[in-house]
């Protein structure tokens, strides 16, 4: 379950926790928290660096050459040739 931290919009207004912010483990099929659960006032979710999902994009074969890969290809003939 991802974690989402949040923290008052209005820094002058809330309560104790949202005003330093909070973190709060959410299912992802729950909208974004739009209020704090304590005080009621607008919370807004922030980006933070501990949390973000990984990047499951596959590296693009400069990318991966470029980190030092060798990119083989499977042939249609079933061998396989290095790029
Ligand atoms: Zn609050």
């Amino acid at each position: 379950m991802p974690t989402y931290s949040y923290i008052a919009e209005n820094s002058e207004q809330g309560c104790a926790s949202c005003r330093r912010g909070f973190d709060l483990r959410r299912p992802m099929d729950r909208p974004a928290l739009t209020h704090c659960p304590l005080c009621r006032r607008p919370v807004k979710k922030l980006v933070s660096s501990f949390n973000m999902p990984k990047i499951t994009k596959p590296l693009s074969v400069s990318d991966a050459k470029k980190a030092g890969f060798t990119i083989l290809e499977k042939r249609c003939d079933g061998n396989y040739e290095k790029l």
